[in-house]
């Protein structure tokens, strides 16, 4: 198993070195794939440090080059770069750039590729299926250049795709992963955990990367970390944003637009139905339910203040909500 663990390895790594090779030097690849990245402002360095790729577009022109370098079919099929068809092979990524998923030590799990065509009916982004060494929900994009970058600011940017992570990167903001499309998980988090105990959610300016900030919100909170949440312009991500500011910009942004749990789930409430009772409890609730999740005694007592004043409801009213959830818990 854990021979066939390290064959799996062996097979990505090459993999990785295949597209990041076939980006550079081949005519293909640096008339299709390198010319992408360079007009989504990407610079040679940052191709470099991320080991972007391009998998050509032919049907086997990853996997017929591995196969006569001699890796064996079996493990092409079981990372999932292959995928076997009566008895035709075929690459999965063909004709996408390609996203190397690293490790925290900094070892090949997967990839994530994506389209170039504007074709709607093929998904913009492709990733790795699960194997034995790729398990999507305990991996984070960005973390084997993010880890040191993590310690020293004690902070993690999250934020949603592979092109925000390499952008903020590349403006100078290396502190930073991404749950790349799935929903966050608490393994995510734990991974987190080990290097900081404070993370900043950053989501897309739209319907979605709200529902998706909110979700990870408690599970956060249940691992006695701090979670704070800011949210970008509509129509704006992390990746357009940070590429049309500067360092500066892009740094003053996050520092005033951040904010706590408490103080996002009042802004969300003030900017659709500020007068409705029925809304406003609701969303105390909410708060509630997610100090509820707070394992600091002090923390929570402290969050449950700052809800009394934002939402003017008395504390006693919150704290009987409060023991009433943590009993029901038990
Ligand atoms: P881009 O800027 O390249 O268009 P993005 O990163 O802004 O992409 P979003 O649509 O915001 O893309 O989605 C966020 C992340 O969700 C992506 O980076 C990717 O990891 C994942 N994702 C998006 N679309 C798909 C898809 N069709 N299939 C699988 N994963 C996807
Ligand atoms: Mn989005
Ligand atoms: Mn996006
Ligand atoms: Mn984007």
């Amino acid at each position: 198993q854990a021979n066939e663990r390290e064959s799996l390895y062996l097979v990505s790594e090459f993999a990785k070195d295949f597209f990041h090779n076939s980006l550079r030097k081949t005519e293909e690849g640096k008339a299709i794939g390198l010319s992408y990245f360079k007009e989504r402002g990407f610079t040679d360095e940052t191709i470099k440090t991320f080991e972007l790729g391009f998998s050509p577009d032919r049907w086997d022109a990853f996997t017929g080059h591995a196969i006569k370098q001699g890796y064996k079919l079996e493990f092409l099929e079981k990372t999932g770069l292959t995928i076997v068809k009566e008895e035709k092979q075929f690459d999965r990524f063909k004709g996408r750039v390609m996203f190397p998923i690293l490790s925290l030590s900094g070892r090949t799990l997967g990839f994530g590729g994506r389209i170039l065509t504007s074709d709607k009916r093929a998904a913009k982004y492709l990733n790795s299926p699960e194997s034995d060494i790729y398990h999507k929900s305990k991996v984070l994009y960005g973390i084997y250049h993010a880890k040191q970058s993590i310690a020293k600011e004690d902070n993690c940017y999250l934020v949603e795709g592979y092109t925000d992570v390499i952008q903020f990167h590349q403006t100078g903001i290396k502190n930073v992963v991404s749950s790349s499309g799935t929903a966050l998980t608490a393994d995510q988090i734990r991974l987190i955990n080990r290097l900081t105990k404070n993370i900043t959610l950053l989501f897309d300016g739209d319907a979605a990367g709200l529902r998706a900030s909110l979700r990870g919100v408690d599970l956060i909170l249940e691992q006695g970390m701090n979670v704070k949440i800011c949210t970008f312009p509509e129509g704006e991500d992390p990746d357009s944003f940070a590429k049309a500011n500067s360092l500066e910009d892009l740094s003053v942004y996050l520092e005033e637009n951040a904010r706590d749990f408490v103080n996002f789930k009042a802004s969300l409430l003030a900017s659709e139905a500020k007068s409705d009772p029925v809304k406003k409890a609701d969303t105390i609730r909410d708060m509630v339910v997610s100090i509820s999740k707070i394992p600091d005694v002090i923390k929570r007592e402290v969050y449950i203040q700052e809800c009394s004043r934002i939402m003017d409801i008395s504390e006693e009213v919150l704290f009987n909500t409060l023991a009433q959830l943590l009993q029901k818990d038990k």
